[in-house]
C-alpha cells in the first residue's frame, strides 16, 4: 500500500507505462476508492487521464442511468435529462460529464460522455437510435477515425466492467439481449416512455459476467499493466479486443457467457447463439469490414 496520496502525476506516468500516448482515445472505466488516497478525489482522477490524452486526445466515459429503466432492479421512475441526470457507475464518471467541454450523449439508459476534438461528431444522434447502434458512439469511440488509437482503460475495476462487450453483443445480433423502457424528460419538462435495448439482465449482466472473459484477455497478451497508489491499472487496445472476442466467439460460440451446467442464462443463451450461427458469423464480417475490429 502506498502512503503518499494518488496525483496526477502518479497516475499518468503510470498510464504512460501501460503504453497510453498523447492524441489516444481512453475509454475509461474507474473505481475512485480503487486507488487509496487521492489527493483531489475524481478531479484528480480526471485530470490524470485528460493529461495522459494530451489536448489532441479523446477521454469518453460510461455515464449510464440503465438502473432507472423499469426491469432492472433499480430506482423506476427518474426521468432521463443528458443535463441534470446523475451517472450511476461511479463517482469519477458523474463528475466527468459535468466539466467542462464535455459532451453527453443523449441515450436514455446508455448515455457516454467524451471530451476531445471530436466529442460532438461522436456524441451525436445517439437519442434517435438504438442503444449501442453501428453508426452511434459506441462505435464512433471505437474506431476513433482520424484520431489517436482507442484503448479502453481500466482504473482499479477488473474488466468484466467493459461496456464495449455489450456492444459487440448487440452488434452480433445476439438473442440474450433485453429491451427495457426508460422515462426521458421533454425539452418542455413533460415526461415520455421509451423503450430501449439494455445489456442482458441475466448471468450476462453488468459486474454479474463471470471472470472468463477477463481471463482470456488476460492470456491474449493485449492487456499492458501498470499501478497507481493500491490501484491496478490495465489498458487493452478497443480494437484488438473486438477482434479476439470475435476470433474466440466464432470458434466457440457463447465466449462471453458461464460453462456453469446449472447456469440457466447462460446454457439456453448459448443455444441460441448456436442457432443463428449464419447471422452471427455474417455480422462478425460487417463489424470487420467497417474497420472496428483488429
Ligand atoms: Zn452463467
Amino acid at each position: 500500500m502506498s502512503e503518499n496520496p494518488v496525483t496526477v502525476k502518479t497516475i499518468v506516468d503510470a498510464l504512460r507505462s501501460a503504453g497510453v500516448e498523447p492524441g489516444d482515445t481512453l475509454m475509461v472505466h474507474s473505481s475512485l476508492k480503487s486507488f487509496g488516497t487521492v489527493e483531489n478525489g475524481p478531479e484528480t482522477v480526471i485530470d490524470a487521464v485528460l493529461e495522459a490524452a494530451g489536448p489532441q486526445g479523446h477521454v469518453v466515459m460510461p455515464t449510464l442511468t440503465a438502473s432507472y429503466a423499469e426491469k432492472t432492479g433499480g430506482p423506476v421512475g427518474i426521468p432521463f435529462n443528458p443535463a441534470t441526470t446523475p451517472s450511476r457507475v461511479g463517482l469519477i464518471t458523474d463528475r466527468f460529464w459535468r466539466r467542462a467541454g464535455a459532451v453527453r450523449s443523449a441515450h436514455p439508459t446508455h448515455s457516454v460522455t467524451c471530451i476531445g476534438p471530436k466529442a460532438a461528431a461522436w456524441m451525436a444522434g445517439h437519442d434517435k437510435m438504438s442503444t449501442f447502434g453501428i453508426e452511434g458512439p459506441y462505435a464512433k469511440y471505437v474506431k476513433s477515425e482520424g484520431c489517436g488509437p482507442c484503448k479502453i482503460v481500466f482504473l482499479g475495476v477488473e474488466m468484466v466492467c467493459n461496456t464495449t462487450l455489450h456492444a459487440i453483443e448487440d452488434w452480433l445480433a445476439f438473442p440474450y439481449m433485453a429491451t427495457s423502457v426508460a422515462l426521458v424528460e421533454n425539452p418542455d419538462g413533460s415526461v415520455r416512455r421509451q423503450e430501449v435495448t439494455m445489456a442482458p439482465l441475466g448471468h450476462r449482466g453488468f459486474y454479474k459476467v463471470t471472470d472468463r472473459h477477463h481471463q482470456l484477455m488476460e492470456t491474449s497478451g493485449l492487456v499492458r499493466h501498470a499501478r497507481a497508489g493500491s490501484a491496478e491499472i490495465r489498458v487493452l487496445p478497443a480494437l484488438g479486443c473486438i477482434g479476439e472476442t470475435l476470433r474466440l466467439e466464432l470458434e466457440r460460440p457463447g465466449i462471453l457467457l458461464c460453462e456453469r451446467p446449472d447456469c440457466e442464462f447462460c446454457t439456453e443463451g448459448r443455444a441460441r447463439i448456436v442457432s443463428i450461427q449464419p447471422e452471427v458469423r455474417a455480422r462478425a464480417k460487417q463489424i470487420r469490414d467497417r474497420g472496428l475490429s483488429a
